[in-house]
């Protein structure tokens, strides 16, 4: 029986030309993500998908490691199509190992011999079908690092937008200029996780903190449209100090971008910090509204963190979209995306109306899937 490294190897294509440079005869650099790695003939990058096999960058393509159904308000995404489906899919593997990942069967699936996620084989254009069939309004590159495998994302990507759907990123975040102009034609909405605002925390979790911060600028630059996550850690990343460095830098690139900060609960290898309360996001969010954020929402424990999963216009504070977790409760927002009390013009990727909600929980699509 293969390996699942062996299962992974056989589906791969050459990499984009955009993201790969020949540094020297034998060694190749990918620029898929910001490590940015070297590698020599016959090795595998940090991500360990992505390998220089015959002086040839081989990269994912062919197969997803999960899909699924998500509301839009899962992923999260407040200020785009409030309530519309989101077409789920991702691959295998991540560049940073964090200890506390809540999707570490995909993500970690070649370093933890636990993860166990089999890949199943499938084209663009089945995916994209499904999708359309099931109601959906957006395909999302998720679950998996997406940058590392943005290739294949773009592949769908095309098929998706051809379908009249939108598309969208779920990332770290760890991005190089050159990938963020290859998906930049072909993509609508990326999520960037803000995991921390302190470069020794995210080098225990396998990164830097400055690639994060540049992607954050560079999406921003052009006009994707972006929302930030951060999950907060109480001992991790919670100090009032780390907060205000955080929101004052999203803050100083757009008041515009919304930011959601999420509750922690024990996950993966990381069980020793005690679950996030209400009043800690409470507490965060104030920090934030306080620097300027005009969109701060608290994630993960639904009816519990009083005003912060409603969407209100900044200038009059008028209700625009009531939610309970991932429920749509109530929608005001006028055709072209303003307030309809006092007219001010809410950032986003509204639609003309509000189109109901197909599920507020995840489901999984009905589809046969042939599990290798
Ligand atoms: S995607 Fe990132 S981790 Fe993987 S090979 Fe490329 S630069 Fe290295």
């Amino acid at each position: 029986m293969s390996s699942l490294a062996e299962v992974l190897e056989a589906r791969t294509v050459e990499a984009a030309p955009e993201l790969v440079e020949t540094i020297s005869r034998d060694r190749l650099r990918c620029y898929s993500c910001g490590h940015e790695c070297p590698i020599p003939e016959g090795a595998a990058g940090v991500c360990k998908v992505r390998f220089n096999r015959g002086g040839k960058l081989q990269v994912p393509w062919g197969y997803v490691g999960g899909i699924q159904c998500d509301p839009i308000e899962k992923k999260p995404f407040f200020h785009s199509r409030p309530g519309a489906l989101a077409f789920s899919f991702g691959m295998l593997g991540c560049d940073l190992h964090c200890s506390y990942c809540q999707n570490w069967v995909t993500s970690q699936a070649l370093r933890d011999p636990q993860a166990v996620a089999p890949p199943v084989d499938t084209e663009p254009v089945l995916l994209v079908r499904e999708a359309v069939n099931l109601g959906a309004r957006v395909v999302v590159s998720t679950y998996n690092e997406p940058l590392i495998t943005s290739e294949w994302a773009v592949e769908i990507f095309k098929h998706a937008r051809a379908a009249g759907l939108m598309t969208g990123f779920v990332s770290n975040g760890n991005g190089t200029r050159r990938v963020l102009d290859f998906i930049r034609p072909h993509i609508d909405l990326y999520k960037v996780d803000l995991k921390s605002f302190d470069d020794r925390h995210y080098r225990s979790l396998g990164g830097r903190l400055e690639p994060i911060l540049q992607t954050i600028r560079a999406l921003r630059e052009m006009d994707v449209w972006l929302e930030i996550v951060t999950l907060l850690i109480p001992g991790f990343n919670n100090s009032r100090d780390e907060i205000e460095r955080l929101t004052s830098f999203i803050a100083g690139v757009s008041p515009d971008i919304p930011w959601h900060v999420t509750a922690f609960h024990k996950d993966y290898r990381m069980n020793d910090p005690d679950n996030t309360t209400p009043e800690m996001l409470m507490e965060a969010a104030a920090i934030a509204h306080a620097n300027g954020l005009r969109y701060v929402y608290a994630g993960n424990i639904p009816g519990r963190v009083g005003d912060l999963e409603n969407t209100r216009c900044h200038h009059c504070r008028a209700m625009l979209v009531e939610r309970y977790g991932y429920f749509i409760q109530g929608y005001r927002l006028t055709a072209d995306g303003g307030c309809p009390d006092c007219g001010t013009r809410i950032p986003g990727r509204w639609g003309s109306q509000f189109d109901g909600q197909i599920a507020s929980t995840p489901f999984l699509p009905g589809r046969r899937l042939r599990v290798l």
